[in-house]
C-alpha cells in the first residue's frame, strides 16, 4: 500500500524523505520527515523524535535509524519524524516553544486555529499520528534535568489497547515503566491513546546529552520495540536486555510555588517519603525559605538540576513502585 503524507510518497519498498511545511499562523515550521515503506505488510509505526527542544537522544537516534533502516527488511510502514516541533528544537532548546512559551507536551492533540504550539501539535496528530497502528514518542531529560531512563504509559480502561500498550513499553529493555492511571492531559501518547492508537514515551538520558553511547541505548530500544511490534527481525548485533523491566506508578511532578533559587536536599534516584524536604527555594534578596515536600513514597525519577526557578517550574518527579 501507498504511504503518503501530504506530497511525500512512498511506494512498497521505497524510501522517502522530505520536508512538510506547517503553518503556525505566525510562521511556518519545515518538519523533516522520512517514509519507510517495507517491502511486505505490517502495522504502521510512528516514531517522533524533537517533540521538545534541548533533548538531542532522540532528534539524533531517529536520524541514524532513518538511515539505517531499508526497505526490504520492513514489514510495515515507517513515518519517522527527528524534529517534530522545530521552533523548540532550533529555537530555545527548552520543553517549551520560544514562539509562545507553549510545551507542546501538555496540549495534544492540539487545536489548529489555535495558537502556534496547538497548531503544531494538531499537525502532528492530523498529517503523522492519523491511520497509524503504534506511536513511539522520544523524550529525554533536558539540558537543565536530571532523568533516569525510563518508559511512559497510561491505562485506558481499554482493556486490549491497555495490554498493547504495557507489552510495547516492556519492550524497551529498560529498567523503570512507569503508567498513569487515566488517558487524560495532553501528552501525545495519552492523546494517541484516546484516539485508539497504541503509545508509548521513552525518555533516555540527561541534561541535554548528545553521548554517542546514549544514543546506542535508545536505538537497541527502537530495535527492540520494533522487533516487537513484527516490523524487522532483531538486528545480530542487539545488546541484551539485562535488567527485568518493573512497573511504577506516575504521581505527577512537583512543581515550584515561587520564585527564586533551587536548592535540592534529595537527589534524582532517590527513595523519597510523602511530607519529606526534598529541597527549598531560596528568595535571593531577603534569603527566605520555601521549603519544598514530597507529595508522594516513592522514587524520584527527574529532578531539575538548574539553580533558578518560577512557579510552575518542574522540581521533580515521583513514581511509586507498582505490586
Ligand atoms: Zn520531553
Amino acid at each position: 500500500m501507498t504511504l503518503t503524507i501530504g506530497p511525500l510518497r512512498a511506494e512498497p519498498g521505497q524510501k522517502t524523505r522530505g520536508t512538510l511545511p506547517a503553518d503556525l499562523g505566525s510562521t511556518t515550521a519545515q518538519v523533516p520527515v522520512i517514509l519507510v515503506n517495507g517491502s511486505r505488510p505490517g502495522p504502521r509505526v510512528v516514531i517522533t523524535g524533537g517533540v521538545h527542544g534541548g533533548e538531542f537522544i532522540g532528534v539524533d537516534a531517529t536520524t541514524r535509524l532513518a538511515g539505517l533502516l531499508e526497505p526490504d527488511e520492513v514489514a510495515g510502514q515507517l513515518v519517522i519524524c527527528p524534529v517534530s516541533n522545530p521552533p523548540a528544537v532550533y529555537g530555545g532548546r527548552l520543553n517549551i516553544s520560544p514562539l509562545d512559551g507553549v510545551n507542546i507536551n501538555r496540549v495534544f492533540p492540539g487545536d489548529k486555529d489555535g495558537g502556534p504550539t496547538d497548531r503544531m501539535a494538531a499537525w502532528l496528530f492530523e498529517n503523522l499520528l492519523d491511520g497509524a497502528d503504534a506511536y513511539i514518542d522520544l523524550h529525554s531529560g533536558g539540558i537543565d534535568q536530571h532523568l533516569l531512563d525510563f518508559v511512559g504509559y497510561r491505562l485506558t480502561g481499554d482493556d486490549e489497547l491497555d495490554a498493547k500498550n504495557k507489552a510495547m513499553a516492556h519492550a524497551v529493555g529498560y529498567e523503570l515503566v512507569i503508567f498513569g492511571t487515566s488517558p487524560d492531559g495532553g501528552n501525545s501518547h495519552a492523546a494517541a491513546n484516546r484516539q485508539g492508537i497504541p503509545a508509548i514515551l521513552v525518555e533516555t538520558g540527561q541534561l541535554g546529552d548528545r553521548d554517542p553511547a546514549t544514543v546506542r541505548r535508545l536505538l537497541d530500544a527502537l530495535y527492540r520495540i520494533l522487533h516487537h511490534l513484527g516490523v524487522i527481525e532483531a538486528p545480530q548485533d542487539l545488546a541484551p536486555v539485562t535488567v527485568q523491566p518493573r512497573d511504577w506508578i506516575w504521581t505527577g511532578e512537583v512543581v515550584s510555588p515561587v520564585t527564586g533559587l533551587w536548592y535540592p536536599d534529595a537527589v534524582t534516584g532517590d527513595e523519597v517519603s510523602e511530607g519529606q524536604t526534598i529541597g527549598r527555594i531560596i528568595d535571593p534578596v531577603d534569603g527566605t525559605e520555601h521549603k519544598i515536600t514530597a507529595t508522594a513514597t516513592g522514587k524520584i525519577i527527574y529532578g531539575m538540576n538548574g539553580l533558578s526557578v518560577r512557579p510552575g517550574t518542574e522540581l521533580a518527579a515521583i513514581a511509586v513502585p507498582h505490586h
